[in-house]
């Protein structure tokens, strides 16, 4: 059942982080991939590893998630390319950190443009052809801080897109149950990247903070989502739809 032969799968920020670990991992299941990226160098080189290691098609894309006709560029490629999609995981996303009275208009527009009408676009375009199938499954990445504010940063615009991806997840379910599209949300906590590394630099003291606050007492790896990424994309998780997956090492609990 976890198996994803013959399947196509679009990971948006497939080329970095934890969506290049997600893709390792779907590929590694024998799924055929789709790589969604605003660094075309980086996806180019990420799509060369993952075809010489688990020998499935990867199909690069250059698009941003959050333009309406690039969104509608990638369904019409990849069903060119590929003839159906199985997999959306709604992954790329951008943090900008400053305190709620100091955070610029255009910074929380670019922040909720990536993390939030990115979801829906690409969801809207993905699903349209998803419920011409009559199946697919949608993965949006969300965040511990769609859950809880995670003090002492200040990220007002980064939580509160991440909070409206948990509830775009929910009503997505609901509308498209019917049509045999699941639509779940993984709530990662502090992870190794990219995206977080300078917080893990600067000067211990936040990352000591938010590691004294997280029971398990280490952040995570890009690899710990491996396994939740496949359990949702495939038939593993055929009676699993609307729900967030928190894997944040006990933060939230
Ligand atoms: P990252 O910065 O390492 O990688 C993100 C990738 O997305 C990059 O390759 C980037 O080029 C791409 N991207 C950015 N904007 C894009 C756009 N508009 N269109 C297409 N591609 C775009 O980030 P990461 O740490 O791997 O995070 C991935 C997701 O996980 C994000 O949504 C992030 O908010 C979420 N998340 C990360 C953590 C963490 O601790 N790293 C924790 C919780 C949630």
């Amino acid at each position: 059942k976890m198996s994803l032969q013959q399947y196509t799968s679009i990971i948006t920020g497939g080329a970095a982080g934890l969506g290049r670990s997600m893709a390792s991992a779907l590929a590694e299941m024998g799924s055929n991939l789709v790589i969604v990226d605003l660094n075309r160098n980086k996806a180019d080189r990420a799509a060369e590893e993952l075809r010489e290691q688990f020998g499935v098609q990867v199909y690069v894309m250059e698009a941003n998630v959050c333009s309406p006709e690039d969104a509608l560029r990638v369904q019409e490629e990849t069903v060119r390319e590929f003839g159906r999609i199985d997999v959306l995981i709604n992954n790329a996303g951008i943090v900008k950190n400053a305190k709620a009275e100091d955070t610029s208009y255009q910074d929380w527009l670019d922040v909720m443009n990536v993390n939030l009408n990115g979801v829906f676009l690409m969801s809207q375009a993905v699903g349209r052809e998803m419920i011409r199938q009559r199946k697919g499954s949608i993965i949006n990445i969300s965040s511990m801080s769609g859950i809880i504010v995670n003090t002492p940063q200040c990220q007002i615009a980064y939580n509160v897109s991440k909070a409206g991806v948990i509830s775009l997840t929910k009503t997505l379910a609901a509308e498209w149950a019917p049509y045999g599209i699941r639509v779940n949300t993984i709530a990662p906590g502090y992870m190794k990247t990219e995206l977080t590394e300078k917080f893990f630099l600067e000067g211990g003291q936040l990352i000591d903070r938010w590691m004294s606050m997280t029971p398990m007492g280490r952040p995570g790896v890009p690899d710990e989502l491996q396994g939740i990424a496949v359990y949702l994309a495939s038939e593993a998780s055929s009676y699993t739809t609307g729900s967030v997956f928190s894997v944040d090492g006990g933060y939230t609990a």
